[in-house]
């Protein structure tokens, strides 16, 4: 399973987790250092400078 790389706005931290695409689409992502659930994935290779807010 590939690994996704996420920072979280809250603290800034950033952290991965191995999961499935289909289980990337049904679960909301949150930081494992504050819980927080606002997250931005990291696309691999490049960094998405365009977060949008959710
Ligand atoms: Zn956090």
């Amino acid at each position: 399973m590939p690994t996704y790389d996420f920072a979280c706005r809250s603290c800034g931290k950033e952290f991965s987790q191995v999961m499935s695409i289909s289980q990337r689409d049904k679960k909301k992502t949150a930081c494992p250092h504050c819980k927080g659930r606002k997250v931005t994935q990291l696309m691999s290779g490049f960094m998405a400078k365009t977060s949008r807010k959710s």
